[in-house]
């Protein structure tokens, strides 16, 4: 049902709506409250310096004081519970007509005990009982009051919302009905009815997602692919004339991946190894097998430094093979890409890498085999689809890299759809990064640390997080850490700050000036993009830590550590979380330390894990309800196979949409 039916709502505040994405009563009911006010009421002698919310009545005029141009001061006295007491509050001059003698007011604010007075930061003539508020994002114009009052009048149309919760499973977990669970999330009386709620709706947005997922997974392993054809003795020698040993986990990885080819399925296959573990030369090894059988392959990074750091890897690897490798960026000209374009077309490329350069619609192959994507977790459904079925067909095999560790049972819940193989172990020829936890007071010897690193002519990772909502501040404290480190490193180096506002061309080209050693310290307020290789850098100093998740802590230290050279990780806080941050110093397993932050939180980090705008939930979280997301994925699971969704008209529609989406 449109919102149109709602009689209190006008144009303005239609469009209003409508700016929120609500356009119908199911839209407007699913719009959620991010928070609650708890208001109790208190009387004057109980409010002790904290927002209390107390009922009043006015005692005297009211008095205007109008200091200056947008400030003035209203003030009157008012008595609650036999105390009379003065109030005072800015900025609300247009409230003197409404405050007339006598009248019983609800007042918000603080009490002053010193002076007996009570400031306000509101005044409000309607709540006079205790009350749970629901809090909503807004938009511009919209008022709090005027949300709720459609709320209301939408929840009293008790018009039939959609359950997606099956029966039985709503019997099973004695979940309140969907029609009272969106009573009590936007108008709860108590806190129980919020958590009833709250569970039934998380409960539900994740049974669907896990479905879809589901589902998408039945659908790939019964998706017809190409079967390869090649020698596996032809793999073996490649791997025998690498110049390292493979490690177990890249050899059992490369297994899994010769099976999928050579199977006429479509291969749907997930890489997760940690930073460093070697997934590009599993990748290479893959490449080389479609190859062999007579097909194109394609292998998209996140970044330009990324791609031809990759291309120069392959065309190393490859160099005793007649496999033409090509580079396919952004910034190439128009001539060049075409040109590119044509021999692609005519298969005299065997190998494209690029950046989101592949995606363009010029682009075809003759016969692509295998489409790559490095750091997965960076592109977006659409675009990974797109390059999926550049071979015409929707045929060609499909291999995700990515650099999340996290716990095994998790990473099959919101990878469901695809197989995974994990790489554990790290090629051991590297130096441990050798940890340690400081306090902010324990500087110095941080300071003196750098400067042992800068004199052996070595580069250095600062990391300052951002604080959200405080764009402004975070700026200055950047810029203040920049000048306070070119002072104490006397102008010596080059220092640069990388923060979030930058574009992303610039975000690169300082990236790259970096990795040339130009740039000696690089401050970044925002979490360094993975991937890149930079042999010189052997620090990572990361202030505020204790903001960081475990899993993000561990992707910013794999920064750096990527050559033969001894390199350090200084984790600078101030708070009693140390604890937690010790962890960092015991281990550089990052499959180990998620599992810890997952233990100790309660809830994952989930650093590099897919990005939110893949999955728009209104209530879930990830991170948050990760409990909940592996009960409705065995849940959905059991569901799927019972066959019983076929007679959910739900579902199917729910099936129907699941082609146009992915
Ligand atoms: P990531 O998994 O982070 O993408 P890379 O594939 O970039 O890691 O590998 C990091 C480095 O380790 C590369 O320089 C690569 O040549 C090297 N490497 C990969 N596998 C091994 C191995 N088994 N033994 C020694 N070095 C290896
Ligand atoms: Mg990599």
């Amino acid at each position: 049902m449109d919102i149109d039916v709602l009689t209190n709502l006008g144009p303005k505040n239609k469009n209003l709506l409508n700016k929120l994405n609500i356009y119908t009563l199911n839209d407007l009911l699913t719009y959620y409250p991010y928070r609650y006010n708890f208001i109790t009421i208190k009387n004057i002698n109980e409010a002790l310096d904290e927002v209390v919310y107390i009922n009043a009545i006015v005692l005297s005029d009211i008095k205007v004081n109008y200091i200056r141009k947008n400030f003035n001061i209203l003030s009157f006295i008012a008595s609650n519970n036999n105390i009379n007491f003065k109030v005072t509050i800015y900025n609300r001059a247009f409230l003197k007509n409404a405050l007339y003698l006598n009248r019983e007011i609800l007042l918000i604010g603080k009490y002053k005990k010193i002076n007996n007075t009570f400031i306000a930061s509101d005044i409000k003539f309607n709540i006079f009982n205790n009350k749970i508020e629901a809090v909503y994002h807004l938009t511009e114009g919209l008022k709090l009051a005027n949300l709720e009052k459609y709320m209301l009048e939408a929840i009293d149309k008790n018009i039939k919302i959609d359950d997606y919760i099956p029966n039985y499973l709503l019997e099973k977990y004695h979940f309140i009905s969907k029609d009272i669970a969106l009573k009590y999330i936007h108008f709860p009386h108590d806190i129980k009815e919020i958590k009833q709620a709250k569970l039934r709706l998380i409960y539900e947005e994740l049974f669907i997602y896990t479905f879809k997922l589901n589902y998408l997974a039945m659908l790939n392993k019964r998706a017809k692919g190409l079967k390869k054809d090649f020698l596996v003795e032809d793999i073996d020698d490649f791997i025998s004339s690498l110049p390292f040993k493979l490690t177990s986990d890249q050899l059992k990885t490369i297994n899994d991946i010769i099976n999928d080819l050579k199977k006429e399925n479509r291969m749907n296959r997930l890489i997760l190894g940690d930073v460093g573990s070697g997934k590009t030369i599993v990748a290479v090894v893959a490449i080389l097998a479609n190859y062999l059988s007579g097909y194109q392959a394609t292998f998209m990074a996140p970044t330009e430094i990324l791609a031809r750091q990759h291309y120069e890897a392959l065309t190393n690897y490859f160099h005793n093979y007649d496999l033409k490798v090509a580079l396919l960026t952004g910034s190439m000209r128009k001539k060049e890409k075409e040109n590119l374009y044509e021999k692609i077309k005519k298969k005299e490329i065997d190998v494209v890498i690029g950046t989101h350069a592949l995606l363009n619609e010029s682009l075809n192959f003759a016969s692509l085999g295998l489409v790559i994507t490095d750091e997965q977790h960076r592109f977006g459904v659409n675009q990974r689809n797109i390059l999926q079925n550049k071979d015409g067909h929707g045929q060609a095999d499909v291999l995700y890299l990515s650099a999340t560790p996290i716990p095994r049972t998790y990473a099959l819940t919101i990878y469901g759809d695809l197989d995974i193989s994990q790489i554990k172990t790290k090629p051991n020829m590297r130096k441990e990064i050798i940890t340690k936890v400081k306090t902010e007071d324990q500087i110095t010897e941080v300071l003196k640390a750098m400067l042992e690193e800068l004199k052996q002519n070595h580069q250095i990772f600062v990391v300052s997080p951002l604080i959200e909502n405080e764009e402004e501040t975070n700026l200055k404290s950047v810029n203040l850490l920049k000048e306070k480190l070119t002072l104490a490193f006397k102008n010596l180096v080059r220092i640069e700050v990388l923060h979030g506002k930058l574009k992303q061309k610039e975000k690169d080209a300082l990236m790259e000036d970096f990795q040339k050693g130009n740039i000696k310290i690089l401050i970044a307020t925002t979490v360094i993009e993975v991937g890149i290789d930079i042999p010189m850098a052997t620090m990572m100093v990361i202030f505020n830590a204790e903001r960081f998740g475990l899993a993000t802590l561990h992707q910013l230290r794999g920064r750096v550590g990527r050559s033969n050279l001894q390199s350090y990780c200084y984790l600078i806080s101030n708070t009693k979380d140390n604890e937690r941050l010790k962890v960092m110093e015991e281990s550089t397993d990052g499959f180990y330390i998620s599992e810890k932050d997952f233990e100790q939180r309660g809830q994952g980090d989930l650093f590099g894990v897919k990005q939110s705008g893949d999955m728009n939930f209104k209530i879930a979280s990830f991170q948050r309800d990760y409990k909940i997301l592996l009960q409705t994925s065995q849940d959905a699971k059991e569901y799927l196979s019972s066959s019983k969704y076929q007679e959910n008209k739900l579902y199917q529609e729910i099936i129907n949409q699941i082609n146009f989406l992915d």
